[in-house]
């Protein structure tokens, strides 16, 4: 006989929701906002800590997809980004105004903890397992990434990133993308300007990630050309998911959201868009009591848009140095950092991708013949 996790109360809830991070708290939200009743179980004493994430985000997912609106959740903004490559080829993709946000994540679980406690139970420091929760009711699975490593193991980077106070103001609004396997093998590292005199710098990597950053940080003036960083105000550690949306969301009464439904994208790991997309498309299918309205929704939603970013993940890790290099040399010269400044979006990045792609064969067909037998491996292993 299945046992009951000792020490909860009753839960005669209409859903219960497995995990208070953000997946778990938008669904609970949303649910509640539906009229259901709610119970949210998260193992830790509070949301939002230990943090693991960087919390850039772009400013029109946050407006209308994690729709939390107090002022104080963006840190900073910033106008573009500027990609690093293995040998020091620089692309710079920027518009005129602001449009991503670095968000205080523990600030914005916060306050969404706080509007989800006003409609629904909370019970903080349980730690349950979903399957144990019984049969006779919708049970959302927000749990994390922690679920994937089995199944989707080489898609599941360890990260490490810190927070650096630089010793002069900086002043720059772009983040830096760094590319290339010293940096990262799997994903790429980053400096991200939470104020004029703080970083935060990080990587995603196969491999030892503390090596990596270290190494980093000692070349980051000279990469950056901002000051040095001086003193380390913060560590944070945690795995990024790169591997494409799961292919079950719903297992009988329980449905996955989240990084626990690989519900981030391929390029970059970023997953609160997404799974703010996800946790209403969710609400809306438990509250018309058809759990599989929601598979559907979400595929709709984001489904060509991940499988395309996939693809493209997978053609990057098979590159190597000389190769990605040369590849965004050519990306360069063909002004395609221009089209990428002017029509680029931080969330929908697979129309952009298509359309750089077909225009190569006609503007740079050695590269392509070049970059073909990696292209259709990619698109093989898929
Ligand atoms: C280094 C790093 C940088 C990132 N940077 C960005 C970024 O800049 N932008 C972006 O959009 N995304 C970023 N991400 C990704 C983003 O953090 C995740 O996509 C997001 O946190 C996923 O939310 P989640 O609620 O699904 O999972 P989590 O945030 O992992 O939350 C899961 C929660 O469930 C709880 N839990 C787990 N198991 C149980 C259980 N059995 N019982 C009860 N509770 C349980 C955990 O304690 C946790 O609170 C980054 C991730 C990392 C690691």
């Amino acid at each position: 006989m299945r046992q009951r996790p000792s020490g909860l109360p009753p839960l005669h809830h209409d859903v219960v929701v497995v995990g208070g991070g953000p997946a778990g708290l938008q669904s609970a939200r949303f649910l509640a906002e539906r009229g259901l009743s709610v119970a949210l179980l998260e193992e830790h004493p509070r949301v939002g800590f230990p943090q693991h994430c960087t919390g850039l985000v772009s400013l029109e997912g946050l407006a209308k997809h994690i729709l939390v609106s107090d002022r104080r959740v963006a840190v900073n903004k910033v106008r573009g980004a500027c990609f690093v490559g293995p040998h020091g080829v620089r692309l710079l993709v920027e518009r005129s105004k602001p449009v991503a946000a670095v968000v205080d994540r523990p600030l914005l679980e916060q306050l969404l903890f706080e509007e989800v406690a006003r409609k629904a139970e909370v019970i903080l420091g349980a730690r349950v397992q979903p399957e144990l929760l019984g049969t006779g009711r919708p049970v959302v699975v927000a749990t994390g990434v922690s679920g994937l490593a089995r199944s989707r193991g080489g898609y599941v980077l360890p990260a490490l990133q810190y927070d650096y106070l630089l010793s002069q103001s900086c002043g720059c609004d772009h983040v830096y993308v760094f590319l290339g396997s010293q940096f990262s093998r799997g994903l790429f590292a980053w400096a991200v300007p939470l104020s004029e005199k703080v970083y935060r710098v990080g990587l995603a990597s196969k491999g030892n990630v503390l090596l990596r950053l270290e190494s980093l940080l000692k070349r980051l003036h000279s990469l950056t050309g901002c000051a040095k960083p001086e003193r380390r105000l913060a560590v944070y550690g945690g795995a990024v998911y790169t591997g494409g949306m799961l292919d079950r969301l719903v297992r009988g009464n329980m449905i996955l959201v989240g990084d626990a439904a690989g519900q981030t994208k391929p390029t970059t790991g970023g997953g609160l868009v997404y799974l703010s997309v996800a946790a209403r498309e969710l609400a809306e299918a438990v509250s018309a009591g058809e759990l599989g309205l929601y598979e559907r929704a979400v595929r709709r939603e984001l489904g060509a848009e991940m499988s395309v970013q996939l693809l493209l993940r997978r053609f990057l890790n098979s590159l190597d140095d000389k190769a990605l290099e040369r590849l965004m040399l050519q990306v360069k010269k063909l002004g395609l950092e221009e089209l990428a400044s002017k029509e680029g979006s931080m969330d929908r990045q697979a129309v952009l991708a298509l359309k750089a792609a077909l225009s190569l064969p006609f503007r740079s067909p050695s590269l392509v013949l070049n970059l073909l037998p990696k292209l259709l491996q990619s698109l093989l292993v898929a």
